[in-house]
C-alpha cells in the first residue's frame, strides 16, 4: 500500500496494536498516535486502575481499544495477559515494547535486586511479549515489532549499568529477531529516545536537567510525542522496508 498526501491512516487502519506501559509518558503518546491513525490499541498498565484509566483516555479521544493489566516483573501477570490476548482470538499485528524502569546506582553499590528488576522488566519482559505475539504475525505473514531502547544503551551512563545493559540488549535482540522473521514480512526495529519529558526524567534535579539540555543541539528536552511519531512511522506502510534498525530520537544529543 502506498501513501498519498491525503492519507492520514498511515496504513495502520484496522490493525491491532499492543503497547506496553501505555498508562503514561512515552507509551501513552504512542498509544494515542497509533489510535488516532486508526489502529485498535491495547494498552497495558501494572494496575487495574491504570488499565481503567487507559480505557477512559481512549474513550475520550475516540480511540478504539482497551486497557489490560501487565506487570513484566511478574511471570504470572505476563502469563495472564498473554492468555487474555489469546482468548480474544485476534492477532496483534503491531507490538510496541515500551514499558521500562530505572533503578540507578553505581555498580559497587548496586544490589542484585536492582540489577534483576531492570533486566527482568526491560529485557526479559520483551522476550516474552515477542514470543507471545510472533505466532499470530507469522501466520498472518506480516507484523511490526518496535522496541523502545534508549540512547544510554549506546553511550552508557555512570550509575546506569543495569539500564544500559538491558537497553543495549534490546538492540542486539532486535537485530537477531529481525533476521529470523524477515522472510515472513515481519519487521523488528528499535526507537532509542534521548532525554524525554516524562515521570522517568522528572526524577532529575533542575540543575542536572539543565546540564543535559545544554548537550542537546536542538536545545530542548524531547516530548513523548516526538518518540511516538517515530514509532508510528515504523509501524506504518511507509516503514515497510526498514528492519533491524535503530532510530535515535534525541535532538542530536548523540549522533552516530
Ligand atoms: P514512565 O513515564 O516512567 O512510564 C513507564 C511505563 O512503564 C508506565 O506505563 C508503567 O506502568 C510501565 N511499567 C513500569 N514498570 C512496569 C512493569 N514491571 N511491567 C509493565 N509495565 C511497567 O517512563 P517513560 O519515560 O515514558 O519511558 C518509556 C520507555 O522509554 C521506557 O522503556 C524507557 O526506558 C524509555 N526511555 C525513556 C526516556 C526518557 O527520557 N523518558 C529516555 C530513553 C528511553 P504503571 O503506570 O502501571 O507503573
Amino acid at each position: 500500500m502506498s501513501l498519498t498526501a491525503s492519507d492520514n491512516s498511515f496504513g495502520v487502519d484496522g490493525q491491532l496494536a499492543l503497547v506496553t506501559g501505555a498508562s503514561r509518558g512515552i507509551g501513552a503518546a504512542i498509544a494515542a498516535r497509533l489510535g488516532s491513525a486508526g489502529a485498535e490499541v491495547i494498552g497495558t498498565a501494572t494496575t487495574a486502575e491504570g488499565a481503567e484509566s487507559i480505557a477512559a483516555r481512549f474513550d475520550e479521544a475516540g480511540i478504539q481499544g482497551s486497557g489490560i493489566v501487565l506487570d513484566l516483573a511478574e511471570p504470572e501477570s505476563i502469563a495472564n495477559a498473554i492468555e487474555r490476548l489469546g482468548a480474544d482470538n485476534r492477532a496483534v499485528s503491531i507490538l510496541v515494547n515500551n514499558a521500562g524502569i530505572t533503578r540507578d546506582n553505581l555498580l559497587l553499590r548496586m544490589k542484585p535486586d536492582e540489577w534483576n528488576d531492570v533486566l527482568q522488566t526491560n529485557l526479559s519482559g520483551l522476550f516474552y511479549m515477542c514470543k507471545a505475539c510472533l505466532r499470530g504475525m507469522i501466520k498472518a505473514r506480516s507484523g511490526r515489532i518496535i522496541n523502545i531502547a534508549s540512547v544510554i544503551g549506546v553511550t552508557g551512563n555512570a550509575g546506569q549499568s543495569n539500564y544500559a545493559a538491558a537497553k543495549a540488549g534490546i538492540i542486539g535482540f532486535s537485530k537477531s529477531l529481525a533476521r529470523e522473521v524477515a522472510s515472513r514480512d515481519i519487521t523488528v526495529n528499535v526507537v532509542a529516545p534521548g532525554l524525554i519529558k516524562t515521570a522517568m526524567t522528572d526524577q532529575l534535579g533542575e540543575e542536572q536537567r539543565q546540564a543535559m539540555v545544554e548537550q542537546i543541539p536542538l536545545g530542548r528536552i524531547g516530548e513523548p510525542d516526538d518518540v511516538a511519531a517515530a514509532v508510528l512511522y515504523l509501524a506504518s506502510s511507509a516503514g515497510a522496508y526498514i528492519t533491524g534498525e535503530t532510530i535515535h530520537v534525541n535532538g542530536g544529543m548523540y549522533m552516530i
